[in-house]
């Protein structure tokens, strides 16, 4: 047993937040502890994204400062993990010498016997980033889930296949991978013994599951945690737009679990555009399908994803976009400056965008939807609606937050309540909308 402290920063998406956690769940039983202050730390382990520069830029500034930490601590060990990991490998140590090892996102599974390796010295490798035809699986009854929450990610599906041209994805993940239903409906029952009430299923393309592998189907997978005692809510992110389907709306409709919020990155909505990011779909087919979703579901929240400035992207293609934008009336959206990433293909596609024609273009995008955002907000006043509550807002501790079925986030009071509504499913009557979330006292 070592009593070794490790700090693990995470950056980037909710699959790193969870493979954060698969890290813990294979160290903790070795004696490995866990800290969130450098100063104590005995190995320093950074969970790296590389889906933009900027994350990666984050990764390097925050290696710089642990070179100048690690001069007056020769013992620290750090170590460099994620996709910038997969993708860069031995460029890293170059580039930051004070990093100790390199793990890619398949090798992060042989993180015990890595890992003691490099601290015994037992050979020179520093560098672990080979990708594995199959993925462990961790035994859900060994490996304690360390922390409780009322809501827990659990990976389905890792990897991609699409290859869209903008993406290093496919590149540092490698291809389509389904865990077994067992293991999946094992870890969620586990998780919900411990307190889990909602559980979102990751995957870059949630819609693949199980194709390769001949399992269930991703609706059938639904079906079967639907079933779990306990468990209140279920989410997923995301489902790539080529392969959402009539089952996945009717899965809406059927499954009382099911959370009524579908997350469908468009990207663009210039059909030029989406045939240069080989997205596979067109704005028409896109527009056909929410127009289905809406048919079945009018009061699902819909949110999508959009980059801006794609290489070769004209005035008339953004408009298209802002156009898709207006016509959609997303709930909210996340939308990114398009970043250049060299293993990528789209890096090697000409008329690159300028970077203050990018702003410009984000800026306005954002503010069409901000009008959207806060009208698809102001439909709640009035109505009642079902929050799975978090807690005590950390800004006003009068007030409960949770969120709605739609992914809401509802801040709440009540007065004269003398019971623990936390982790309950309360219904609140909303009052107010606000540009971010919704104001209500409970029912
Ligand atoms: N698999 C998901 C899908 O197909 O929509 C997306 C996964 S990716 C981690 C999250 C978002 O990052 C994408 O939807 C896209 O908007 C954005 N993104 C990916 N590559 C990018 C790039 N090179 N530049 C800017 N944004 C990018
Ligand atoms: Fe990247 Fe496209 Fe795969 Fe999403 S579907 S992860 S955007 S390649």
């Amino acid at each position: 047993m070592t009593h070794t402290k490790i700090l693990i920063q995470t950056y980037g998406c909710q699959m790193n937040v969870y493979d954060t956690e698969i890290i813990k769940r294979l160290l903790y039983p070795l004696g490995y502890t866990f800290t969130s202050a450098a100063k104590s730390a005995d190995i320093i382990l950074i969970n790296t994204c590389a889906i933009r520069e900027k994350a990666e830029q984050k990764v390097f500034s925050y290696l710089g400062r642990l070179a100048l930490m690690k001069q007056n601590r020769a013992n620290l060990i750090i170590g460099v993990c994620g996709c910038i990991a997969q993708n860069d490998g031995k460029k890293i140590i170059n580039r930051s010498p004070c990093v100790d090892f390199v793990v890619g996102t398949h090798a992060l599974f042989h993180l015990p016997s890595i890992l003691d390796q490099v601290r015994k010295k037992t050979n020179n490798q520093n560098v672990f980033t080979d990708f594995y035809e199959k993925l462990d699986e961790l035994d859900p009854k060994q490996e304690p889930i360390l922390e409780s929450n009322i809501s827990s990610f659990v990976t389905i599906i890792r990897g991609c296949n699409n290859y869209c041209s903008y993406c290093v994805v496919p590149f540092v993940r490698g291809p389509e991978m389904s865990r077994s239903p067992e293991a999946i409906l094992e870890e969620i029952e586990i998780k919900v013994s411990k307190g889990t009430r909602e559980i979102t299923l990751l995957g870059q393309n949630v819609n693949s599951y199980g194709k390769r592998e001949n399992l269930l189907s991703f609706v059938q997978l639904l079906k079967r945690i639907n079933k779990i005692d306990n468990l209140y809510r279920i989410r997923f992110t995301t489902s790539h737009p080529k392969d959402f389907n009539d089952d996945l709306i009717h899965a809406f409709v059927h499954l009382e679990k099911l959370c009524f919020h579908i997350h469908l990155p468009v990207q663009s909505g210039s059909n030029n555009i989406l045939k240069q990011m080989n997205r596979k779909y067109s704005r028409d087919d896109y527009l056909k399908k929410i127009e289905r979703l809406k048919q079945e579901c009018p009061d699902i929240c819909i949110t999508s994803d959009f980059i801006v400035g794609f290489p070769g992207e004209t005035q008339k293609d953004f408009e298209d976009t802002l156009s898709l934008i207006r016509t959609v009336k997303y709930d909210s959206l996340f939308a990114f400056q398009y970043s250049d990433r060299y293993v990528a293909p789209s890096y090697h596609y000409k008329q690159k965008v300028d970077e203050s024609l990018k702003r410009e273009r984000l800026m306005e995008l954002l503010s069409v939807q901000s009008d959207n955002t806060l009208r698809r907000n102001e439909r709640f006043i009035g109505q009642t609606v079902q929050v799975l509550v978090e807690g005590k807002s950390k800004r006003n501790p009068g007030q409960w937050t949770g969120r709605t079925s739609g992914n809401k986030i509802v801040n709440f009071i009540a007065p004269n309540l003398n019971k623990d509504i936390h982790a309950s499913l309360i219904d609140v009557f909303i009052e107010e909308a606000c540009a971010h979330s919704l104001r209500g006292v409970i029912a």
